[in-house]
């Protein structure tokens, strides 16, 4: 009786994986390939720094002040953006820094490798951030 129902279960158990064995998985070989993410994903920020107006709205928003900004006053008295880092230490992805935004020059990508050995490495500056209207045009963001 015993001998039986373990032969019954068995039965059960290798129809099921032979019921799965001619499907496609499910699963990705990541790295290699990625999946898409999708539109509104909320991925590392991108910074078209030519239309910031350094207002530190997104600074002041922001819950764990995570975000460092410098400017002055260039000749034509518009402000010029010296530095703008954001600490990946900190950041809790909420997106409210983009909302403050009031020129919609701050925005979330879908870059969601950011992983670094050193604390040092996830503080992005400028130049990690910096993104152009050209490419957010081209649909690359
Ligand atoms: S997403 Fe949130 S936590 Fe991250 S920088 Fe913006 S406001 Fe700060
Ligand atoms: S809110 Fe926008 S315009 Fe103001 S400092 Fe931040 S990124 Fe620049």
């Amino acid at each position: 009786m015993h001998v039986k129902q373990i032969g019954r279960g068995l039965a059960n158990g290798l129809k099921v994986t032979a019921s799965h064995l001619l499907k496609r998985p499910i699963t990705r070989p990541y790295p290699d390939q990625r999946a898409a993410t999708p539109p509104r994903f909320r991925g590392a920020h991108r910074l078209i720094a030519e239309d910031c107006v350094v207002c530190h709205a997104c600074d002041r928003v922001c819950p764990v002040d995570c975000i460092t900004i410098k400017g002055y006053r260039g000749e034509d008295r518009k402000f010029v953006l010296e530095q703008f880092d954001i600490d990946y230490n900190l950041c809790m992805f909420c997106n409210l820094c983009v909302e403050a935004c009031p020129p919609t020059c701050l925005l979330m990508g879908p870059e969601f490798e950011i992983s670094s050995a050193t604390r040092r490495e996830l503080v992005w500056t400028l130049k990690d951030l910096s993104y152009t209207k050209k490419s957010e045009k081209e649909g690359s963001l």
